[in-house]
């Protein structure tokens, strides 16, 4: 059997195993960036129209599309729902925008540490990464010498949860309007803002340069619906369009029916407050109970928004063995390498997703990694 080249070295998703290692019954987990499940079924609907059963278009459901183009607007993002794309969750942005842009050895410009699964989508399909500065991202590129892509999350970023400033999203639509590069903002968290901090899109400000913006109903209504969004600029729009096509035709119509009654119904404002809130009381607890038992190991700041703690820890430790140890004792956590392009000179480090486990196990788990950082588990020889 003659598998194609690209399959060779395709690694096995960190969180999907990690995933399915946290089903194990008794398990508690930080490691995934699962919602919290009782945030779920708030919404009551009336009876979809049979219509949603039959094939629709590719761009997705008119009615769907202008709203997202309503709130694009709102936030100071002026596109027409003409370059709205509705997606199978917004994963599969990554994946069409990789597919329009990557080949072999093209450059792509990426933060330090970022979203794992779009890593792993880009490498799929060839890229060589090359990292930004976080102070000033995009400095010191000049046009012809610039990547073809830069993929950055500026607002509450998966995984260190932290916010771009205006000086540092203004310097960065520049330095993409000056190079020519294309400006991909993945911006699934914007909604779960926990303290005030700028969440302009940053796309918002080019004047030039080729973008495409995303978002996703995953955080805020569910993830199960798989339903996300793309806006992007006219001369990407089509071939976008295209890509989806082939890869799936359509995105399901009844999830698109789901979230369009969501986000016309009269609650949407207040529900969105109180996912909010509760997510911040949770943040708020969590970070108590961070301070409590990791703070003699960890380092961290607070986020102000999302669903991650992003803690490191100290030079030289090693992370993976400390992850097995909490696995077997019930407690599991993202390993901050899988984050990084560059995994082998990656700081240690670990993201603690805090929305998912219930506040019991909140306080046993972080216990338990707190016990074994103290153990020195993990830790370099003196
Ligand atoms: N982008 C980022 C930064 C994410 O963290 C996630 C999900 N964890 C996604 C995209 C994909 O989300 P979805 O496909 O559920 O919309």
């Amino acid at each position: 059997m003659q598998l194609s080249s690209r399959v060779a070295d395709l690694q096995a998703s960190a969180v999907r195993e990690m995933l399915s290692a946290a089903q194990r019954p008794g398990m508690i987990s930080f490691a995934g960036g699962l919602p919290s499940p009782e945030t779920f079924g708030t919404l009551t609907l009336p009876p979809a129209e049979v219509d949603v059963l039959q094939y629709g278009p590719s761009e997705g459901e008119p009615a769907l599309r202008e709203a997202i183009a309503q709130d694009l607007a709102n936030l100071g993002l002026d596109c027409p729902a003409a370059q709205v794309l509705i997606l199978s969750g917004s994963q599969q942005g990554i994946d069409l925008a990789a597919k329009l842009f990557v080949d072999a050895a093209t450059p792509v410009a990426i933060q330090a540490p970022a979203y794992l699964a779009a890593l792993q989508v880009f490498r799929f399909f060839g890229a060589r990464f090359e990292t930004l500065s976080d102070a000033q991202p995009g400095e010191g590129w000049m046009p012809g010498h610039a990547p073809s892509l830069a993929y950055v999350t500026p607002t509450f970023q998966n995984p260190t949860g932290q916010c771009w400033s205006a000086d540092q999203r203004g310097a960065f639509a520049a330095a993409c309007d000056r190079a020519d590069v294309c400006l991909f903002e993945d911006d699934p968290y914007r909604d779960l803002a926990y303290d005030s901090c700028e969440r302009r899109p940053v796309v918002a400000d080019l004047r030039k340069a080729s973008w495409i913006y995303q978002g996703s109903f995953s955080k805020t209504l569910a993830p199960g619906l798989r339903l996300g969004f793309l806006a992007a600029s006219p001369d990407l729009f089509t071939h976008l369009v295209r890509l989806k096509q082939a890869a799936d035709l359509h995105t399901n119509r009844l999830s698109q029916w789901i979230v369009l009654q969501h986000l016309l119904h009269p609650q949407r404002v207040s529900r969105l407050e109180s996912l909010v809130s509760r997510y911040r009381q949770r943040r708020d607890d969590f970070a108590g109970l961070m301070h409590r038992y990791l703070g003699n190991g960890a380092v961290w700041a607070v986020p102000p928004g999302g669903l991650f703690f992003w803690a490191t820890l100290p030079p030289g430790t090693d992370v993976d063995l400390l992850m097995k140890a909490a696995m077997k004792k019930g407690v599991l956590f993202t390993p901050g390498h899988h984050f990084y392009a560059d995994r082998a000179n990656a700081p240690p480090s670990m993201r603690l997703n805090f929305s998912h486990a219930r506040p019991d196990q909140c306080e046993l788990g972080l216990a338990i990694l707190g016990d074994l950082i103290g153990q020195r588990v993990g830790a370099p020889a003196h």
